[in-house]
């Protein structure tokens, strides 16, 4: 399958690259990443993401090219990563496009001309470090960060079911070539806004634990009161996971317009992604999301009521 993603990027010359809406740090650093790969091949290309980029990945290099639009640019192809559908993007101008599909996700699906899913691998980094390698292009100390960010953060610094000796493979790489991993970690754990330490707080006190079950929630005037922005919630559903007895969590945030985002984070036991995947979102076992229509006291009912009927593995410890 890379063999034919790669036919299709000589084939062409223009690129838009881009990701999902509310983009995650495999989604910034894998595009960043690619979008540089590709210029490496002497490409012309866009990364375009529907959102920008969030605060803690503005340092990462190639983030300042970052084309922060609601449509797509004209291209010979668009390269999308970590998406299940056009749709994720949020981006208009896709429908007749040429489509590649990079991702990583259980829940992936064959939307596109070309499409390269792979489950085992932990991160789309892992993807895009493959495709720069059968290419030829060498992975600088740029390139090396992006990636080294996407891992680390998709794998939870290393900490997520899934995390195995690949994994640490290429992190030994990346580091070979070049990214700091304290500089990479300092970004991403130590550069919050206050406002999502406040939202941190307003979750905490709102905090409900049900045997091993927890959740957390914001509301929308929370939100408009500490002056946070989506980006700031992104994480806030660990703080209910790291509860010792708690092996899934979920945290809802309302949204305008009468609809709720729903994360949800599981240490092994439970595969939340059935659940996200009941309410027509999706995700990985262990970290999955999804949206519902309703009001927040409705939308937590509905979510908590299905994740209390998973069944829960023992093998998973
Ligand atoms: P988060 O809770 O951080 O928003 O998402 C966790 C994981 O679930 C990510 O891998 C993300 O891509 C996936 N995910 C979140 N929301 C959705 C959704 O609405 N649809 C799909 N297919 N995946 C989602």
């Amino acid at each position: 399958m890379l063999d034919r993603i790669l036919q299709a990027v000589r084939e062409r010359h223009r690129f838009v690259v881009t990701s999902h809406a509310r983009p995650d740090g495999d989604a910034i650093g894998s595009a960043l990443a690619c979008g540089e790969i590709l210029r490496r091949m002497g490409k012309d290309v866009v990364v375009v993401m529907h959102d920008g980029v969030p605060r803690i990945y503005q340092g990462l290099p190639f983030a300042d090219r970052v084309v922060h639009a609601d449509s797509v640019p004209a291209n010979d192809a668009v390269i999308l990563m970590e998406c299940d559908s056009v749709k994720r993007t949020l981006l208009d101008g896709l429908e007749n496009c040429f489509l590649i599909n990079i991702d990583h996700h259980l829940s992936g699906r064959n939307f596109a001309n070309v499409n390269w899913i792979d489950p085992t691998a932990m991160a789309t980094a892992e993807l895009i470090y493959r495709m720069a390698s059968l290419a030829g292009v060498a992975i600088d100390p740029d390139i090396a960060t992006c990636l080294y960010t996407a891992l680390m953060t998709d794998t939870g610094s290393f900490m997520f079911e899934g995390t195995n000796e690949c994994t640490f493979a290429l992190a030994r790489e990346l580091v070979l070539a070049g990214a700091n991993p304290a500089l990479c970690a300092r970004h991403i754990y130590f550069g919050h806004s206050t406002a999502k330490l406040r939202l941190l707080g307003a979750a905490l006190s709102n905090l409900h634990r049900e045997d091993g079950l927890a959740w957390i929630w914001i509301t929308q005037e929370q939100m408009q009161r500490f002056g946070a922005r989506e980006e700031d919630c992104e994480g806030l559903v660990n703080y209910a996971l790291s509860i010792g007895e708690v092996h899934v969590a979920a945290f809802f945030r309302e949204l305008p317009g009468g609809r709720c985002r729903v994360s949800l984070r599981s240490k092994g036991q439970v595969n939340v992604s059935r659940v996200a995947e009941h309410f027509g979102g999706g995700g990985h076992e262990c970290a999955s999301g999804c949206s519902l229509e309703g009001p927040l006291a409705t939308v937590i009912t509905r979510v908590v009521e299905r994740l209390r009927a998973e069944p829960v593995s023992s093998e998973k410890k």
